[in-house]
């Protein structure tokens, strides 16, 4: 087990386990923002065919599979994990009632990275590090998971005046499309840090986009030049160097 998990924010999303799927209720922003953030996975994500089809996929902090499932829906052979585990019988029964085949488990990325190195083809962690103690070493244990050559995507919130009025005023307070105490402003991360994290960890970022959603038209779309509150960002470990061949 790991240390790096915050009690109140496994409580706080056990207590929503079972609205997962409610398309109006609670997470209703993440309902409208999955088709743009699978798209962005498989352009980015994709090889030169834009495809998932294949791929051994980890989706971190995958809640109750709202993007596990599409995941799988787009072909990849997908494992979702979570450390609240009321969210993970969600996942798997909502999983079972489709006969869609995902796994889910109730691990940490740090105890899965020590099981299984190398294991993935892509890893995916949306929305979940801003949930963390310590993102950096959630990175690091995401960059073990990859393999060599693999691919990572990350989504999170970034921290100015701006994605506080919006994310903390606006939707946890003012709409309350959001429910209050899901985010602490002082938890959300620039661009500019999650990329050092993940420098750190020795994966390289490729791209940095822009997630925005529009809460009165609940529609949701990619924009290269708005980070200002959510983002994804893309990265890539690199292929392992050819070892060289000893001199005869
Ligand atoms: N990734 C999903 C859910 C995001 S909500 C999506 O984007 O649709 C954040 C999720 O992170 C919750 O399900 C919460 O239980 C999980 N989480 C928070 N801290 C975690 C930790 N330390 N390890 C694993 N999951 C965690």
């Amino acid at each position: 087990m790991t240390s790096n998990v915050d009690p109140e924010e496994i409580a706080h999303f056990e207590t929503l386990a079972a609205r997962w799927w409610d398309l109006d209720g609670e997470m209703a922003a993440l309902h409208a923002v999955n088709p743009p953030r699978l798209h962005y996975i498989q352009q980015h994500a994709g090889g030169a065919t834009r495809t998932l089809k294949g791929k051994r996929v980890v989706d971190i902090g995958c809640g109750g599979g709202i993007l596990t499932e599409a995941l799988a829906e787009a072909g990849a052979t997908a494992l979702g994990i979570d450390l609240a585990a009321a969210s993970i019988k969600i996942a798997a029964q909502h999983a079972g009632n489709r006969e869609l085949a995902v796994d889910y488990r109730v691990v940490s990325a740090e105890a899965l990275a020590e099981e299984q190195p190398g294991a993935f083809d892509l890893v995916c962690c949306l929305e979940m590090l801003e949930h963390v103690p310590d993102p950096a070493e959630t990175v690091a244990a995401i960059a073990t998971l990859v393999r060599p050559g693999g691919d990572v995507v990350f989504s999170t919130i970034n921290r100015n005046p701006k994605s506080y009025a919006l994310m903390i005023v606006g939707a946890e307070y003012l709409t309350g499309i959001v429910p209050r105490g899901t985010h602490d402003y002082a938890k959300f991360i620039r661009p500019s840090e999650l990329a050092r994290w993940a420098r750190a960890a020795g994966l390289v970022p490729k791209n940095v986009t822009g997630l925005r959603y529009n809460p009165l038209l609940k529609s949701a779309s990619l924009s290269e030049r708005d980070l200002d509150v959510n983002y994804l960002m893309h990265c890539q470990k690199p292929e392992l160097a050819p070892t060289p061949t000893p001199a005869p």
